[in-house]
């Protein structure tokens, strides 16, 4: 059954259609179907019983107008069915563009009346203890917060001047603390000194709560019909149990946009890692800290309100136990090192389809068990002294609000330790995907990695059954019109609705595509990049503008090195400026009239936006594969080719499908652009797969090789 009624049909059409007369806009077809789909979808009803919920994948090329699209059709149905709407996407700056130029703009030109807040994570924020502490202890530090050297470590003269002028900032109104809008960019190191997460925050015990920058834009969040996240504060609310900073997901309709990178997000949020350095630090600090926090609160006299400190010497006894299992265990990883595969800087080895011995799992669980009871201790006093909080004097009350934050934080860095040790050492279920297990050598260090290969079974749990429908978008999600990848990578059902529309391009009018004959086999890297280093500036001369796609690093600065100048001061290159300062130097050469080229890896086959002149051609190096070294790709494809399947076909194939056409995509972004792709991959036309990836991509007019 579906709940769309005619009056909500109206009220949607109207709002389009106002907006239209305001931006005098004519309707594109492909925006009126995406809204139809969306209000569609998002009315069909549940029925927990055959798992049939309100879902969709919509495919909606560059120039559709997607935001204003699920905007005007979502945000009526939401309210219609008391919902609030939650758009997420992939990163912040997608965030802001939607909360400071397309909300407004949708707003202000349909005349719905709608209010919206954007939701990011606490660490985005300035933490006002933090930084007022920094600034009354200097350089010096503070006693409390040193025992954590990846984060604590002192501030240097030049971090104290930037956490003045912050903290002025903040007192006259011209900042609020977000990060995001910080008239100058922060170093992650000196920001890390300034924020916290939930773990060492005091909440409403805070002596700075009223002023939090964090709690003031959470309090936004109350009220607003529209919230603005991102996959990873999403995904990290549905796996803490959802509805701690988003609404509880059955209380809303949620857009996923930029939907593409949900996999990767998800499996990156419900993985682990541990060094062993690491741990045997935070053991050892666990010790320390106990100790000095006992001398402090002996100072200020609040030791014998809590009961929980009688405890020390059990965590002292069970730390050092801790740091003689964690040697055996080192001793237990050292063995895997003479087979580890040198990657980088470190060596590697990964458990062949994820699976680890007998010995190993009851090493790791024997550890994660001793974590249990240390944390059991560290909560215990950590609850203490949250409660002795309200009655404490202004002494105590310093002692209290410098210790809690690192207690709360050793407790943080012991739970995820513990974790890695559940995770690594638990038995999975035959019929289900293994996950990945790997361990890293460095020089001195080994870091044991689990991460699933799968997050099928979690997405399906924690958001297509427990929002009230879900709407998935983007520019690419299917291979040629085959959604089955990112249906399965995601969980969905079998049924689920797939729609791709069509875009607004005359794809064979403006774009063509060319496929060189090449002499080299791509898959024998020295003799490809020779060649590759040739062709590069042939193409491009012909072009005033372009963007070369590499798929590695050193493929990218061989390719460099063997240009010669004065091409070579035509090239910008990733690396030499951040992203966006490469964009606006390339563009300022264009407007100029000078030509400039842009050179860059994956991250430049999305969310680079070069209309026009901006970019005539994109050159695509070598078909974008997964790379050999990738643990939890290698594990996914043992066990796909272990059950039957075949994982080039079902899974290499198809993801380099999606990430050629997602480069492909770089070229046109108007319909007033014209361009040609170029792939020096002659595979496309030697192998049977050539032809797959070619029809995958948008229907550009194939040119004769040149
Ligand atoms: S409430 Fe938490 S985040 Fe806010 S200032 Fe206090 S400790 Fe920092």
């Amino acid at each position: 059954m579906n709940l769309l009624t005619d009056s909500l049909k109206d009220e949607i059409r109207e709002c389009y259609s106002r907006f239209l007369t305001s931006r005098a806009f004519n309707a594109r077809y492909c925006q009126r179907l995406m809204i139809a789909e969306v209000a569609r979808q998002l009315c069909e009803t549940r029925n927990e019983a055959t798992e049939t919920y309100p879902l969709a994948l919509i495919e909606a090329g560059t120039g559709t107008g997607k935001t204003v699209a699920y905007v005007i059709a979502a945000l009526p149905v939401a309210r219609s069915r008391g919902k609030r709407l939650v758009i997420s996407t992939a990163t912040i700056a997608l965030q802001e563009q939607l909360v400071f130029r397309d909300l407004p703009d949708i707003q202000s030109n349909s005349d719905m009346e709608f209010s919206w807040a954007l939701a990011k994570g606490r660490r985005r924020y300035v933490c006002l203890s933090r930084l007022d502490a920094l600034l009354q202890e200097g350089a010096s530090g503070n006693q409390a917060l040193r025992f954590f050297e990846d984060e604590f470590a002192s501030p240097g003269e030049e971090d104290l001047v930037v956490y003045q002028e912050m903290i002025s900032k903040l007192a006259s109104g011209e900042w609020n603390g977000d990060r995001d809008s910080y008239t100058e960019t922060v170093a992650d190191p000196s920001w890390r000194k300034i924020s916290t997460d939930r773990s060492q925050c005091t909440h409403r015990q805070c002596s700075y709560f009223r002023n939090c920058a964090f709690y003031r834009a959470r309090e936004k969040l109350i009220d607003a019909d529209v919230l603005v996240a991102n996959h990873d504060l999403l995904l990290a609310d549905v796996a803490s149990g959802g509805g701690n900073v988003l609404p509880e997901p059955a209380d809303c309709m949620l857009i996923l946009d930029e939907a593409h990178h949900l996999t990767e997000k998800a499996r990156s949020q419900f993985s682990a890692a541990v060094s062993l350095n690491m741990a045997m630090t935070h053991l050892e600090t666990a010790m320390t800290l106990s100790q000095q926090l006992e001398v402090s609160l002996q100072a200020v006299d609040l030791l014998p309100q809590l009961p929980g400190f009688s405890q020390l010497e059990q965590l002292t006894d069970r730390c050092t136990d801790g740091g003689e299992l964690l040697a055996e265990l080192r001793l237990l990883l050292n063995q895997f090192y003479e087979k580890a595969i040198p990657s980088g800087r470190q060596s590697r080895f990964r458990f062949p389809c994820g699976k680890v011995s007998a010995s190993l799992i009851e090493q790791g669980q024997s550890m994660a068990r001793l974590y249990g009871s240390i944390i059991q201790l560290l909560e215990l006093w950590h609850g203490e002294l949250e409660r002795a909080m309200p009655t404490a004097d202004l002494a105590q009350r310093t002692a209290l609000e410098s210790w809690i934050p690192s207690l709360g934080g050793l407790i943080a860095r012991l739970v995820q330790a513990q974790r890695l040790w559940d995770l690594f050492t638990q038995e999975e279920r035959p019929d289900l995907p293994p996950r990945a297990r790997w361990i890293d050598f460095s020089e001195d260090d080994l870091i044991v990695h689990c991460s699933p290969i799968s997050v099928a079974e979690t997405l399906a749990d924690s958001l297509w059954s427990a929002f009230e429908g879900v709407i998935m978008t983007s520019a690419t999600l299917s291979v040629g019109g085959d959604f089955s990848l990112i249906r399965d990578e995601l969980g969905l059902p079998l049924q689920v609705r797939r729609v791709s529309l069509p875009s607004p391009f005359d794809y064979a009018d403006q774009g063509q595509l060319r496929i060189p004959e090449m002499q080299s086999d791509p898959g024998k890297p020295a003799e490809h990049n020779q060649e590759i280093a040739i062709l590069i500036p042939e193409l491009l001369a012909e072009k005033q503008s372009g963007l070369v796609l590499f798929t590695s690093w050193r493929q990218m600065q061989f390719v460099i090195s063997e240009m010669q100048e004065p091409f070579r001061s035509l090239i910008i290159c990733q690396g030499e400026l951040t992203k966006s300062d490469m964009l606006d130097k390339h563009r300022q050469h264009i407007d100029s009239g000078a030509p400039s080229y842009l050179f860059g890896l994956a991250s430049f086959a999305e969310g680079v936006d070069l209309p026009g002149d901006y970019c005539c051609q994109v050159i695509i190096a070598k078909i974008p594969f997964t790379v050999p070294d990738d643990p939890v790709g290698a594990t996914l494809y043992e066990w796909i080719d272990a059950n039957g399947g075949n994982s080039f076909e079902q899974v290499m194939v198809p993801t380099a499908a999606l990430r050629l056409t997602q480069a492909a995509g770089r070229l046109l972004r108007t319909e007033q652009d014209r361009g040609i792709v170029t792939i020096l991959d002659s595979r496309l036309r030697s192998r049977r797969y050539g032809q797959q990836l070619i029809r995958a991509l948008p229907p550009f007019t194939l040119v004769a090789p040149g």
